[in-house]
């Protein structure tokens, strides 16, 4: 088996199905190293169980002081996450932007503050080979509960998404996409360099560590599916395997300490029902057509909410709450009974960056977070207004999930100060050369909306990079 490389990149989702996409069309020699398996359309059932066993890494929590556990959810599968996400495609806010060199004094190429114009080409390019478009093809659950929006002052618009008119709007996004409709890294990018023999795809290949030799990276060592060990060696390496196993992987290599595995933004997400009198049927829908962005920023209550969904059965019993804590018993059973009524909104609630990967010595792995007044109270705020909203537009009985984290990012960012950040403005680690970083663990400040089209940005700007390098 071929052991050189020009460039190894480890994990297969936003960020690294881009980077060695991009790199293998170019004519890179790329080898492309994934923990999950290499599932397609053709393997997607709506089965909850079976999906969640497949394609997601076994849920994580992140663990409060003084609080409930957080629900940590990723995907562990060819096209990492963006095999089993929503799809919803939206630029970073400028507002969001600023935040980023006031946390680890990012600049551009010109050493002036990191803009969103210092993005702008990558989101293009990105969003014309995902063939990003709005979604205004509302289905029956987002006109049920737009009045309640409008009741509160607010209203919900169209979202954009990577998902083509092939899209049956059956509700399955979470359990990977059966028409192709959603475009994920592994059915675009991936792909398009894989069956044309451009790209070298190992699946169940799990990066163990970066080798580095003399302060550059030199290659990886991973183990397949049957735990034998390999070693490759690449010209560059790069880093891609999500905001929660990046930083572990750095540490495991001997690269940990500073800023690696601190500052882990959650963008915090909780799920708030309504249940209707009439059926809904919100389990049959694209999940996220619309969203209500008026409170999007901080100084206007720092959330967004997004419309309509429910989850699976699985996942909608297990995590529902009312003012009393989880639903058990009778409660549980009549909510489960009515699913068909109930219709979901997603608040993304704004945080701070307050939460850390920890790896220990031995190897596990540990998740904290100690959320601020300010971020407790924009929770609070999401869900009162959610509540409200549901209540406005007719609901008989609102109920909630607990808290859950789908957007992970910053756990090892990029800066101009080493002290706060792991990687330059190149995405190359401060400490060695030739090791870079790929993935949603670069974003240096949480955003107010969905990260991935961001973080397939930074890794287009990552790949042309590492060609003109
Ligand atoms: C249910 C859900 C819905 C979402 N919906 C949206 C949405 O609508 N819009 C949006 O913008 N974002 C959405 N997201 C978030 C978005 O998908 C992620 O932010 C994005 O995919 C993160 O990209 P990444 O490259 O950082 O990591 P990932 O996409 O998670 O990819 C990391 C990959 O690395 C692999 N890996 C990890 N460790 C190793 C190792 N040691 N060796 C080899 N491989 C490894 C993982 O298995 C994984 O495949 C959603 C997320 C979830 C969970
Ligand atoms: S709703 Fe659309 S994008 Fe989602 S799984 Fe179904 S066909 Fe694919």
């Amino acid at each position: 088996m071929k052991d050189r490389f020009d460039v190894v990149v480890v994990g297969s989702g936003a960020g690294g199905g881009i980077v060695a996409g991009e790199l293998a069309q170019r004519g890179r020699d790329v080898l492309l190293l994934e923990a999950g398996g290499h599932y397609t359309a053709a393997d997607f059932t709506r089965f909850e169980a079976k999906a969640t066993h497949e394609l997601f890494w076994p849920i994580r929590f992140a663990l409060q002081a003084d609080g409930p556990p957080i629900v940590l959810l990723a995907g562990r599968c060819v096209g990492g996450t963006t095999t089993i996400n929503t799809k919803v495609a939206l630029r970073v806010h400028e507002r969001d932007v600023a935040k980023w060199h006031e946390a680890t004094g990012l600049t551009n190429e010109r050493g002036e503050s990191f803009s969103t114009g210092d993005l702008a080409p990558y989101y293009q390019r990105v969003e014309q080979r995902l063939g990003v478009r709005e979604r205004t093809d509302w289905t029956k659950s987002v006109y049920t509960v737009e009045p309640g929006f409008a009741a509160l002052g607010a209203g919900l618009e169209p979202v954009h998404s990577y998902t083509d008119v092939n899209c049956m709007r059956c509700g399955s996004c979470l359990q990977g996409c059966p028409t192709n409709a959603g475009k994920s890294t592994q059915n675009t990018y991936i792909h398009e360099a894989w069956a044309r023999g451009l790209l070298e795809l190992r699946a169940n290949a799990n990066v163990e560590r970066v080798l580095v030799e003399g302060g550059t990276a030199t290659g990886v060592e991973y183990s397949d599916a049957a735990g034998a060990t390999h070693h490759v060696q690449a010209d560059a390496v790069v880093v891609a395997a999500g905001a929660l196993n990046t930083p572990q992987l750095l540490t495991r290599s001997g690269l940990g300490g500073g800023a690696v595995g601190r500052h882990l933004g959650l963008h915090p997400v909780r799920l708030v029902y309504g249940r209707f009198e009439e059926p809904q049927d919100a389990h049959m829908v694209y999940p996220i057509t619309a969203h209500c962005m008026d409170h999007q920023h901080d100084e206007d209550g720092g959330f967004v909410i997004e419309a309509t969904t429910i989850q699976d059965p699985i996942g909608f019993a297990t995590g529902l709450c009312d003012e009393h804590g989880p639903l058990w018993g009778k409660p549980l059973v009549e909510a489960a009974r009515r699913y068909r009524h109930w219709v979901g909104v997603l608040a993304m609630v704004n945080d701070e960056n307050n939460a850390a990967v920890v790896t220990g010595d031995d190897g596990s792995e540990r998740f904290d977070v100690e959320f601020r007044p300010s971020e407790h109270e924009r929770l609070d705020r999401s869900l009162q207004f959610s509540r409200d909203a549901l209540l406005a537009a007719g609901a008989k009985q609102v109920l909630w999930s607990g808290l859950a984290s789908t957007h992970v990012q910053g756990s090892c960012r990029m800066g101009d100060d080493p002290e706060r950040s792991v990687v330059d403005r190149n995405c190359e680690s401060h400490a060695v050369k030739r090791l870079y970083v790929g993935d949603g663990s670069l974003v240096p400040m949480t955003l107010s909306v969905n990260p991935s089209l961001t973080i397939m940005a930074l890794a287009t700007r990552l790949a042309d990079h590492l060609e003109a390098a």
